[in-house]
């Protein structure tokens, strides 16, 4: 299956797409994670897009597209992936498209992660990562780790994003509305988009994320 992640900061995206991606036995391919592992290794790529991203803007498409398309040319992707994080805006969807013309291949679904505000805002404000590894994502309050900054998986160090402050979350919830939710619409068109409400426990949002992909993909044949 090939489907793309849509939903504001904070909706749990990473959370679920990692939890999808095993489920569906396909790669989990995420811009924000690939940005972070460039910062985090020193990479001209990665010293290019950390003070775009504390900010909360998109790093240019220009970069964001040629990276997405690098990675989604490693053989792991051949059968399939969930894009978490692009495309982001309008022109990278094009983008997408014309990647995947390229090798005759299309999109199967956009799922839709819908949460209201408030909640993004208190579910970033608590929101701890591993420095191991992005995937391992805890929550103060909602997800707490068994030891308080550890990570219950590998024992890394957990710590705050430094995009997710008070001031970079507003503009990225602002960038949310008037570049990415375009998108939606877009797919939408193209009868692509499953929207679930991504409320309650990590494992019923997952649940309700597999039962909407099913029947999307059951619908269309
Ligand atoms: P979020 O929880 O805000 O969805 P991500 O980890 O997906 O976080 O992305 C963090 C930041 O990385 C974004 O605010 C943006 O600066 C940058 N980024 C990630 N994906 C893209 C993209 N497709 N285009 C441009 N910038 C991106």
């Amino acid at each position: 299956m090939r489907i793309v992640l849509v939903g504001p900061p904070g909706a749990g995206k990473g959370t679920q797409a990692t939890l999808l991606a095993k489920t569906l036995s396909i790669p989990h391919v995420s811009t924000g994670d690939l940005f972070r592992a460039n910062i985090s290794q020193g990479t001209e790529l990665g010293l290019a897009a950390k003070s775009i991203m504390d900010s909360g803007k998109l790093v240019p498409d220009e970069v964001t597209i040629a990276m997405a398309k690098d990675r989604l040319e490693q053989s792991d992707a051949d059968g399939g992936f969930l894009l978490d994080g692009f495309p982001r805006n309008v022109p990278q969807a094009l983008a997408l498209d014309e990647i995947l013309e390229q090798r005759g291949i299309e999109l199967d679904g956009v799922l839709d992660l819908e949460v209201p505000e408030d909640e993004v805002v208190r579910r970033i404000a608590g929101r701890r990562i591993c420095r191991n590894e992005g995937n391992h994502v805890f929550h103060v309050e909602y997800n707490p780790p068994a030891e308080e900054g550890v990570c219950d998986v590998c024992g890394g160090e957990l710590y705050q994003r430094s995009d997710d402050t008070e001031e970079s979350v507003r503009v990225r919830l602002e960038v949310y509305h008037t570049q990415t939710e375009p998108i939606i619409e877009y797919y939408r068109k193209q009868g692509l988009v499953t929207t679930i409400p991504a409320l309650g426990k990590v494992d019923e949002v997952t649940a309700r994320a597999i039962e909407a992909l099913r029947r999307n993909r059951d619908s269309d044949s």
